[in-house]
């Protein structure tokens, strides 16, 4: 089988599942590999993350994303969320580019510690793209689609976050705002396949009711809430928060905020036509993606890409159907490829 070794690899990182920030072992068998393919590596980039940097002669240069850290499950760390196939389709992609490319560099990015929202940030601060700063950067993750196909939402993508807490509550209190925080909500997350197959009519519809949403999440303490917010569009979240400190005053606390992920349409485009790319017209509203700061330094595009329908990333019963990962090196590569052969989009 073709890109067998690849396979291989995925296996290899699948069986030692390691958290966000503890990606020694998967960091070390991705530089490796990329030393041995002759990319100029260099590894302990923002935590375990490693910089790989192919360089093919005069040309612009592209970026591309790989995430490697694995989902904390009740006793341990599993790949549930098909980091561990990002990883080896991005080794791939850098192994077959190698071989290929003539002109160009091109800047390869296996980002530790996605799950947290921390490692893309650890890397920028850590000059991840400082010796070669990329023109457009790339990433995939795997989503429930049919295996090998893509799918791509022109300047939609991932919403952002507030993480807030509220403390100095009464029990009472507390769980007052508990039932505050989870009525924002306007839409729960599949439980069957019915309730999939809607959400993702419902993100391919021009104009529907993904378009805005909040998505929010709640846990009650003794004497506080800490509440996780997903909104569409950025704007709901200032209606959010005046909300809260209207009915809170100073005891709500905003400990962070995450930007969204948002995809450049020339990008997004330029890929859907390249990758024969479903379009989607909305963001699956239950998940974010530090991929976000990356592009906020670079212009470029997210991809959901079809591992297969059995599970969603980060259900129990998860499961990527392998030869994904073939089809997904050939389609990166060849579109890689023709980013850097672009002199520029306009
Ligand atoms: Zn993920």
């Amino acid at each position: 089988m073709k890109h067998d070794e690849l396979i291989e690899l995925r296996r290899e990182i699948h069986r030692h599942p390691e958290l966000a920030g503890a990606e020694r072992r998967t960091a070390a068998l991705i530089a490796d590999a990329l030393r041995e393919a002759g990319l100029d590596v260099r590894t302990g980039v923002g935590g375990h993350g490693v910089v790989a940097i192919l360089d093919a002669g005069e040309g612009p240069a592209i970026g591309y994303r790989a995430d490697m850290d694995a989902v904390a499950v009740a006793g341990g760390a599993a790949h549930l969320c098909g980091h561990d196939v990002h990883s080896a389709i991005g080794v791939g992609v850098a192994r077959t580019l190698a071989r290929k490319q003539t002109s160009g560099r091109t800047v390869f990015l296996f980002q530790p510690a996605e799950e947290t929202c921390e490692g893309a940030r650890a890397m920028i601060d850590d000059g991840a793209l400082d010796p070669v700063p990329p023109r457009e950067v790339y990433a995939l993750h795997s989503a429930p689609l049919p295996t090998g196909t893509f799918a791509v939402a022109p300047e939609f993508g991932h919403p952002g976050q507030d993480i807030f807490r509220i403390e100095g509550l009464s029990p009472e209190e507390a769980r007052r705002f508990e039932s505050l925080i989870a009525g924002l909500s306007t839409v729960t997350p599949p439980t069957n396949s019915d309730e999939l197959a809607r959400l993702s009519e419902d993100i391919q519809t021009p104009g529907g009711p993904l378009t805005s949403f909040v998505y929010a999440q709640v846990l009650r303490e003794e004497d506080a809430v800490q509440g996780w917010v997903r909104a569409w569009p950025d704007s709901r979240y200032e209606e959010i928060r005046s909300l809260l400190h209207a009915q809170a005053g100073p005891r709500v606390r905003f400990i962070e905020h995450l930007p969204a992920t948002i995809n450049s349409p020339e990008h997004a485009l330029a890929g859907a036509r390249h990758l024969n790319a479903t379009l989607f017209h909305a963001a699956y509203p239950f998940n974010g993606e530090d991929f976000a700061l990356f592009l906020e330094q670079a212009p470029g595009a997210l991809f959901f890409f079809g591992v297969g329908e059995q599970g969603v990333p980060h259900a129990p019963d998860f499961v990527v159907d392998e030869s994904a990962i073939s089809l997904g090196i050939d389609a990166m590569t060849g579109f890689l490829r023709t980013r850097s052969e672009q002199p520029s989009l306009r």
